[in-house]
């Protein structure tokens, strides 16, 4: 039997800062699978949209493997897909294309990496609730953009009330209401939105939440002093911060956090674990998490900028 060469790749734009093929050689070079993990560069749509149809079309013909999504086209490719998994549909966002006979399937990893990560870190336990019973599960998100819907999306499955905290009112209330018709008994508390994110409108009315994640830009380069929470407003008590930002690796708000004696971590857990998920989806093999972690944890101490 021929052993497979897996072709696997990611499309987004820009994609010079970006850690996957780091993350998915190792996984290669740790199983011992032969491959290439490759980046597509494809500007944001009508302009990308021969690269686009060309790299699917090479998907479909079994030429390439699988392919990761990232900025500007989790919710643009959509429509170019013959499938959803049941998770990418109620997300509205792909992050993972593969094949499944001559069928391109978009599924989605993020929401799955995310709370992987949050159990790694001993916040959450196996259904993705608290580790400590008496904290509410009561979450708040802030941004409303493509991470926002996949963590919203498996914190409100796995039982949190989330608020959601955008600068763009209508943003966080389509979010709110696609999620909510897409979970049994949706979760999700009405959103609560104020333009340029006033957190603090947020706490004052909803519950207050013992998990707040950042799910815009805000920290990432070029501007580091960047932060979501605003100068001056405390945190909650006892509260967990996670940024998905993950360049810097304390990006302000999690230094912030730290200083006021909150569990805070940086989005790096969930960029390897999304990963290992992608991997797994493409070649049925374990992925070997910990070779992936120890591939980008150096190189992102030393990067300055960065996506997926
Ligand atoms: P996105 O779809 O562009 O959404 C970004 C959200 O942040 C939108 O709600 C956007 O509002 C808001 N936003 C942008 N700039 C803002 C500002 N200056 N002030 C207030 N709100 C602002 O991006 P995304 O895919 O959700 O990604 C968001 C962040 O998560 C990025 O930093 C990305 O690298 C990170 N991420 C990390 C992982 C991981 O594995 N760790 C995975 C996915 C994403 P507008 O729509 O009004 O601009």
């Amino acid at each position: 039997m021929t052993e497979v060469s897996y072709a696997l790749g990611l499309i987004g734009y820009p994609l010079e800062y970006s850690l996957s093929p780091a993350l998915h050689r190792a996984a290669l070079r740790a199983t011992g699978l032969e491959g290439e993990y490759r980046c597509y560069p494809v500007p944001p749509l009508p302009e990308g949209e021969g690269q686009l149809r060309d790299l699917l079309g090479r998907v479909r013909r079994g030429e390439l493997h699988g392919l990761n999504v990232t900025i500007p086209h989790k919710g643009s490719i959509l429509a170019w897909l013959d499938e959803l998994s049941p998770l990418a549909a109620a997300i509205g966002a792909v992050n993972t294309v593969l094949r499944r006979g001559e069928r391109l399937v978009g599924d989605n990893t993020d929401a799955a990496g995310f709370l992987a990560d949050l159990r790694r870190l001993g916040w959450v336990d196996q259904e993705g609730l608290p580790v400590d019973r008496s904290a509410p599960a009561q979450a708040l998100v802030l941004g409303a953009g493509g991470a926002a819907r996949a963590v919203t999306y498996a914190l409100a499955k796995a039982g949190w009330a989330v608020a959601i905290a955008a600068r763009r009112p209508e943003q966080a209330a389509n979010l709110a209401a696609e999620l909510e018709r897409s979970l049994v008994g949706g979760m999700i508390t009405r959103p609560v939105i104020y333009p340029l994110l006033p957190v603090a409108t947020v706490l004052a009315e909803a519950p207050l939440p013992y998990l707040i994640v950042n799910a815009t830009p805000l920290g990432m380069p070029p501007d580091l002093s960047a932060s979501p929470w605003p100068a001056g407003l405390p945190f909650p008590d006892g509260a967990c911060v996670y940024d998905l930002v993950y360049h810097p690796a304390e990006t302000t708000l999690v230094a912030r956090a730290r200083r006021a004696g909150l569990r805070a971590a940086g989005g790096l857990g969930m960029l390897v674990e999304q990963a290992a998920l992608s991997f797994a989806a493409w070649t049925g093999r374990e992925a070997p998490v910990e070779a992936m972690r120890r591939a980008v944890e150096p190189m992102h101490s030393k990067k300055g900028k960065g996506r997926k």
